[in-house]
Formats: structure tokens, sequence, C-alpha cells
């Protein structure tokens, strides 16, 4: 048996129909920057999340660097980014001129540890960047509470989050948040896309102003901004695959439940849901000390997996000059190390499941 990790084209299957009419009216609408299309898709995903306002722009990363322009990061400023992410939250700090200065997760949930962060707040510091990593929020309360007490913007990071819930309400129904489309997110379009919520409408305006050139009035450019747009033929597919989000979701937690309940019987390692947590699980991801090995072995049995993230971002290359070297932030390097995410497809069969749990047993 075949258990690819993911596979987009069975997932979008049930919907293929609808994608399809709608990138065909996208086509022949006559819009093909701005327009109903994107407008439409903009004011449904701030309804769907309960958030005031939504701006689309390019990908994820623009939606976190303008989200920062906008909160006044530049040179000199520091912003906290999780050690454990996807390079992209720290890039977009760099982007800005400004210096991410990372804090180490929580081991139970792997997100950004809110016990940690007060001991890098230093007189620089502008802003917070927590992550919804792997699909699970961010305990914001406690890192709203930091932020408000020194004085710092928040901007989460909810790439792999389209629809997780937090004590009741939706990721994003509150603060500001970024999103990426890219196509293996749980809302994904058929190439890039992005956006930015919020419920602060300064950051709005500045966000909307900054995508577009820095400009309001057209050839009048009040900033140097840039050219971020969400384009409105991926806004119509993402108004398709948005009323199918919820579907989708409830797919991947009957998988995760799978897992977890298989795992927790076998005495093994599983991901740890706080009680005021509904992770959408963009991921299922555990930890295995020989995990290559692992690895190697799950795919002899036809179970595809991937490392999410086997570089940490203060040991790439590009990230030499933060001087953080081997140990530095020792526990994204061991996840680094020993982290692997399971099979997740909405599309994936309960026999798919039970193969993996299987195997996975067998190799523990
Ligand atoms: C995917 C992702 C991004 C970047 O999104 P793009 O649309 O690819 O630019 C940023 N942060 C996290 C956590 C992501 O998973």
């Amino acid at each position: 048996m075949k258990v690819p990790f993911l596979d987009l084209a069975a997932a979008a299957a049930p919907i293929q129909p609808e994608i399809e009419a709608a990138l065909l009216r996208a086509a022949r609408s006559g819009h093909f920057i701005g327009g109903p299309e994107l407008e439409h898709f903009e004011a449904d995903f701030a309804a769907y999340l309960g958030a005031p306002h939504c701006l689309g722009v390019a990908n994820g990363l623009d939606a976190l660097a303008l989200g920062l322009r906008a909160m006044g990061l530049g040179p000199g400023d520091e912003a906290i980014v999780p050690s454990n992410t996807y390079i992209a939250t720290w890039l977009a700090v760099s982007q800005c001129g400004a210096r991410p200065v990372p804090v180490e997760p929580r081991e139970d949930t792997y997100n950004l540890d809110p016990a940690r962060i007060e001991e890098a707040v230093t007189p620089r510091t502008r802003a917070i960047l927590p992550v919804h990593l792997y699909g699970q929020p961010a305990d914001m309360d406690a890192i709203n509470e930091i932020a408000a007490r020194h004085g710092l913007h928040v901007l989460q990071d909810a790439a792999q989050a389209h629809g997780a819930g937090y004590k009741g309400r939706k990721v994003g129904a509150s603060g500001s948040c970024t999103w990426s489309f890219y196509p293996s997110k749980n809302l994904g379009a058929l190439g890039d896309g992005g956006a930015l919520t919020t419920d602060d409408a300064g950051i709005a305006h500045a966000v909307g102003v900054l995508r577009n050139y820095g400009s309001q009035v057209k050839y009048e450019n009040e900033v140097k901004g840039v050219n971020s747009r969400l384009d409105p033929i991926q806004a119509a597919v993402l108004s398709v695959k948005l009323r199918s989000l919820d579907r989708a979701t409830a797919r991947r937690r009957e998988i995760a439940a799978r897992y977890s309940a298989a795992f927790a019987k076998a005495g093994l390692d599983h991901p740890h849901v706080p009680d005021w947590a509904d992770p959408v699980w963009h991921l299922y991801v555990m930890r295995h000390p020989e995990r290559d090995a692992f690895q190697a072995r799950l795919a002899e049995a036809g179970i595809g997996t991937v490392i999410h993230y086997p570089i940490p971002p203060h040991r790439q290359k590009a990230y030499a000059d933060a001087g953080l070297a081997e140990g530095s932030l020792p526990l994204a390097e061991t996840l680094a190390r020993e982290v692997v995410s399971l099979p997740m497809c909405p599309a994936q069969t309960d026999a798919q499941t039970d193969h993996v749990i299987d195997r996975v047993i067998a190799l523990f």
C-alpha cells in the first residue's frame, strides 16, 4: 500500500469542477489585477475568520514583511521570533533591516515558549512574531500580555493555521495575522498567494498602501512601497476552496485523532494539544531518536514523510552573520534532528492511516 505525504490532486478532486468553473470565470472577467474576485475573497476570508480587515498580497513572506513595515519596524530594531519555524518568519524581519532574536519553543507544543520571551526583550525590541506552527495555535493570551507590558507589536505568522481555534475563537479573529496560500497549505491556491488580516485599521491602511507601490492615488507615491498582489485568478480559486476548508479540516482532525489514539495506546510520543487549542493539523509531527533511518524504513513501506525542518534558521548559511553557533539554541537543533511529519491529506483513507500507524509502531 502506498501512502503519499500529501496528494494535492486527490485532495482537490471533490471540488475540481467548481475550481475549473472559477478559473474560467476569472479568465473571462476582464479584471486581471484587483477587481471583484479579489474583493470577494478578501471579504469572504475576513468573514470566515471574524477579522475586520483582509488584504491579499503575493505570498506569505510578503504578508509578514509588509505587516512589520506597517508596524514601523526598520534598521536598528529587533523582533522576537521562534527558533523553531520556517525561515520565512526570520527573513521578513531581516527584509525590514531589523534583527530576528530567536526564542526557544515549549517542548510539548513546539510553539514559542512565553516563559522565555522576556529574557530576550531589549530596549531595541519592537515586535514579537508568534508562529502557529504545524497548525497548532501559540499561547496568544500569554504572548499578548508580555507584548502589552513592554509596548511591543505582535504579528502572528498563521501560514499553517487556517481555521485553527484558540479559546473558542478562530486564529485571526483578533490581532494581526499573516497567511500563506502556497499550494500545500491548508488553504492553498494553484500557485503563490498570501494575505494579512487585522483588527487594526491603521495597519490595514498602511499595508494597503505598501502593497501598491506606496500609492493610494494613482501615480502619487507617499512611501517606498512594493508590488505585492494576490492574483484575482488565485483569489477566485481560493473562494471556492474556502467553502470546503472546514470539511477538509474535519478530515485532518479525524486522521490526527486516529494517529494519536493508536500512538497513545502503544506508549509512543505524539503531539500534545493544550485544552484551549483546536489545531488544524497542517502537519502531524512526531519525533524519533534515529529519525533518518526511521524515515528510510517508512519510505520502504511506501509511506511518504517530510522533515519540517531539517536545518533551523540560525544554522543556515544565510544567518551565519547572526553568530549563533551550534549549541546556542539546543531545542531547535534537537527538533531539527528528530522531527518527522507523517502523511496528512484530507483524501487519506482510514486504511492508509492504519498502514502508517502499523509501520510507525513497528519501527519504534
Ligand atoms: C509557508 C510559510 C511561510 C511563507 O509563505 P509563502 O507563501 O511561501 O511565502 C511563512 N511562515 C510559515 C510558518 C510558513 O509555513
